[in-house]
């Protein structure tokens, strides 16, 4: 019977998990044998009865868990944390399974160790965005709910009513919101400012982003594109510094008037799109609210800091770096759901572990696997550090 490990997580902040009693059940009727160790799901309001219920084993020593796992299924990179014998990844057998968030070019540590302990890892963020692997998408499952979360942060801090109001005190105009990125996240966070009433505009350099923002009521800020923005995949391509200078002086004029303004936008590989500057916050109104969700990739706004408060001539810029994790129950519902989609796949008709590496989805996932670092952009980097300058 293929063990599977649900460890609870230990990062600071992190709140979710990675599986729920929903996903314990079905994992059971595969004929998988489930543990949990004990505590996983508070803190996103999973509890261990309901787990036990469900078919899992509570368990309490999770270094002999880790152990003895033939799956081990995560939220965050494994580390090494307090109250632990060493390195949670050290723990795991060879041939053993690791599915979860594992962001390899800011854990390359943790990447060798799994290299070197023969664990074949799979990391979400890596999967890739054809049709059949929708249900496995947790990168969009998460950024949805940032993106929803991000607006109602800007929300609470502004001290300015967002929708239009018509009161015996007289009139209070709607919030201006402009979203910056409309992707997963992006989309989310114009549908829940319209939602709330607020005036949304959208800037993003994918041409067919356009109708999609229409369609939720926001307004484009056309962008003197000589070419598509649009790269490989659907996604983003890098633009140019003119470009880039071009657009922030379209922008700017949209930041002035604004009363939140949301950043969302990326490109894959590469460090997030320096949007907003430090001198076009100077020139925002005082009171107004910036989220940038792209901190963790460098930022699009200039003056933005990971988890911390920065105010600038009175405008609040926030730098969520886990928004996700804010509403860790709803989080943890979808985040489970897709990598049990992905663990499937990696079972055979009895449930027995049998990943098929020439399926597109499994070999594009792949981070480490028989020794090897199979993903080419992580392999690189390593041997990069590894050759002394
Ligand atoms: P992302 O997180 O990589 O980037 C967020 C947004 O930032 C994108 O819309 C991008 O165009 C934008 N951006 C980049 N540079 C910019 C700049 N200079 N100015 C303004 N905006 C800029 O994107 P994402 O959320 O992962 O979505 C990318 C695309 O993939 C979308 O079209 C999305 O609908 C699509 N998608 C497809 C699937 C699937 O088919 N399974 C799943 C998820 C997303």
């Amino acid at each position: 019977m293929v063990k599977v490990f649900i460890p609870r997580e230990r990062r600071p902040g992190e709140s979710r998990v990675a599986a729920t009693p929903e996903t314990v059940r079905r994992m059971a009727k595969l004929g998988l044998e489930v543990a949990v160790e004990r505590g996983a799901g508070a803190a996103a309001l999973f509890h261990d009865a309901d787990f036990e219920a469900a078919g899992a084993r509570l368990v309490d020593d999770p270094a002999d868990a880790w152990e003895t796992a033939d799956v081990v299924l995560k939220v965050t990179p494994p580390g090494a944390f307090e109250g632990l014998p060493g390195h949670e990844a050290e723990g795991l057998k060879p041939g053993a399974v690791l599915i979860g968030f594992l962001a390899p070019h800011r854990n390359l540590d943790m990447v060798r160790i799994l290299a070197t302990g023969n664990v074949t890892s799979l990391a979400l963020e890596l999967v890739p965005r054809v049709t059949r692997a929708q249900t496995m998408d947790a990168l969009s499952s998460q950024a949805s709910i940032a993106g929803y979360k991000a607006v109602l942060l800007a929300a609470w801090r502004l001290p300015k009513y967002f929708p239009l109001l018509m009161t015996a005190a007289g009139t209070i105009k709607p919030a201006r919101v402009v979203v910056m990125g409309a992707g997963v996240a992006g989309l989310q966070a114009i549908a829940t400012a319209k939602r709330l009433g607020a005036v949304v505009e959208v800037s993003d350099v994918r041409p067919a982003v356009k109708e999609q923002v229409e369609s939720l009521g926001g307004r484009f800020i056309e962008l003197p594109l000589a070419e598509s923005g649009e790269g490989q995949g659907g996604y983003a391509r890098e633009m140019g510094e003119d470009f880039l200078r071009r657009q922030r002086e379209i922008v700017q004029r949209h930041l002035a008037a604004a009363d939140a303004v949301i950043t969302t936008a990326l490109v894959p590989g590469k460090p997030a799109p320096r949007l907003v500057t430090a001198e076009m916050v100077r020139a925002m109104r005082p009171g107004s609210v910036i989220v940038d969700l792209a901190v963790e990739q460098g930022g699009n706004v200039e003056l933005s800091q990971p988890d911390r408060e920065v105010v600038e001539n009175g405008v609040l810029i926030l730098g969520p770096s886990n928004l996700a994790a804010a509403m860790s129950h709803d989080a943890s519902l979808l985040y489970a759901r897709n990598v049990l989609s992905l663990l499937q796949i990696l079972l055979d008709k009895e449930g027995k572990l049998a990943p098929d590496l020439a399926d597109e989805i499994v070999a594009g996932t792949l981070l480490t696997h028989a020794g090897s670092v199979v993903h080419k952009p992580t392999a690189e980097r390593l041997e990069i550090q590894e050759v002394p300058a």
